[in-house]
């Protein structure tokens, strides 16, 4: 048996808390809790079940493929892994990636983005397109971390990639594993082949609720829940007009699902600025506005960084890691005034050293500045593994936890500010009556010990 690796600071990171909590889902939906102790016992992850359920975790390579193995041995079903991959849209998981997915808008262009999509489930392995038509892809992984490869991690692709279609309301892609790095390859190889989706009416009404949802989600997301409610009700109406034209089941099915993950967006939005704003002590304000954005771009480290203050990190991004940042940071003015995003870390002076990070390298980044009211107060960064391993929507997003992070931040120096008038008196500086009396009451106190 492998060791636990619940001590995520000094164990590499390699699979996400994403696929650890699909596979306690679908086994929770075919056989109950029972089966979930089942698992989690024979697994020896009975203590872990949080963290496992948690997207935001990283765990090794190793403990995925124990889970995969006992998933296949509770559920007597050889093929679990398969099965759970493909049931990944069906799942309560990744709803903010399946949003952004849709705001893809066509199966081409996910599989055409599988590096940064990869990237928010694995660090262990390097996903690139070798080829890509109009209705086959050929996809490649590649262990960059030494960890090899492993059976179910190999069916558990194919079930992912096979429900992408899915997302539009189209049947399953057919996906053959034609090489594989445990028959001797030195990378895995899928190739990909899905329907084209003007052939059918079913089709068109996938690509109805794609158009929509997507045209809900170019509009920047403001940082407050107004702005993302009111995508709900276009998504709402245009659920409404379609149903009346007899719409298939599976694309019935995909428009609800998208709706379901607009109020989930919405939700984790406004509760993140519930969460910020109901808690004014600094240290636990700058945690919070990296754990929420954590929420924002699944997947990915994040780093504040402030230009009069101390910086923050979510437990990824290690103390040089910082450093490059803030370096990189103070090297132009422009850092605080317009979000950016950087492709290669490799090809920049300042942030070259984060490309060179071991075990895991990080290989892009997007940050955008906390302004409130013209102030700049800093930047937000969110860092992945891979080159280009943003989704398109993920840079909007991040803007609006930055804007929210103002906010919070602004207001803190205000109720800083009101706390000390409250204390002194503003002209002199000097304690007014109350603190007078409580200063002397303590000094007494401390008189007679
Ligand atoms: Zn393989």
């Amino acid at each position: 048996m492998t060791p636990l690796d619940l001590d995520g600071a000094t164990v590499p990171q390699h699979s996400s808390g994403l696929t650890t909590r699909l596979i306690l889902q679908y086994v929770e939906r075919e056989r109950g809790r029972g089966g979930v102790d089942a698992l989690l016992e024979h697994a020896g992850l009975a203590e872990a079940e949080d963290r496992l359920r948690d997207e935001y975790s990283w765990f090794h390579f190793d403990t995925k493929n124990r889970l995969f193995e006992s998933a296949a041995h509770v559920l007597d079903d050889p093929l679990a892994a398969r099965r759970i991959g493909a049931s990944a849209l069906a799942l309560n998981v990744g709803s903010g990636i399946k949003l952004a997915l849709r705001a893809g808008g066509s199966t081409r262009l996910i599989y055409a983005g599988v590096v940064a999509v990869a990237a928010k489930l694995t660090r262990s392995h390097r996903w690139e397109i070798v080829e890509l038509g109009r209705t086959h892809a050929r996809l490649r992984a590649r262990d960059v971390s030494g960890v090899g490869s492993h059976p179910a991690t190999c069916e558990y692709n194919v079930g992912l990639l096979s429900c992408v279609p899915e997302l539009f309301g189209m049947p399953p892609a057919r996906v053959r594993h034609s090489l594989c790095a445990l028959r001797g390859a030195d990378h895995c190889v899928f190739d990909v082949r899905w329907l084209p989706r003007s052939t059918t009416r079913r089709t068109a009404v996938g690509w109805a609720g794609a158009s929509i949802a997507a045209a809900g989600l170019t509009k920047r997301v403001a940082p407050h829940r107004l702005a993302l409610a009111s995508v709900v009700p276009v998504v709402g109406a245009g659920m409404v007009a379609w149903r009346s034209t007899l719409m298939s089941r599976r694309g019935w099915l995909s428009l609800e699902a998208s709706v379901r993950e607009h109020e989930e967006a919405t939700d984790r939005l406004a509760s993140s600025l519930h969460d910020l704003v109901s808690d004014l002590h600094e240290e636990e304000v700058l945690d919070k506005v990296v754990n929420n954005a954590r929420g924002a771009v699944g997947g990915s480290e994040f780093a504040l960084v402030l230009s009069d203050g101390p910086s923050k990190t979510s437990a990824g991004v290690s103390p040089d890691a910082l450093e490059a940042l803030e370096l990189w940071v103070a090297s132009s003015p422009k850092r605080l005034e317009s979000p950016v995003a950087v492709v290669d870390l490799a090809t920049v002076h300042e942030l070259a050293p984060l490309a060179a990070r071991r075990p895991v390298p990080l290989g892009s980044l997007c940050a955008a500045p906390l302004v409130f009211r013209d102030r700049h107060l800093g930047v937000l960064i969110a860092l992945a593994p891979t080159h280009d391993g943003f989704l398109a929507r993920d840079p909007a997003l991040l803007e609006s936890y930055a804007a929210q992070a103002a906010v919070a931040l602004s207001q803190m120096e205000t109720f800083e500010t009101l706390e000390s008038r409250a204390r002194e008196d503003s002209l002199t500086g000097l304690f007014n009556h109350r603190e007078f009396h409580e200063a002397a009451d303590r000094e007494i106190e401390r008189c007679r010990r």
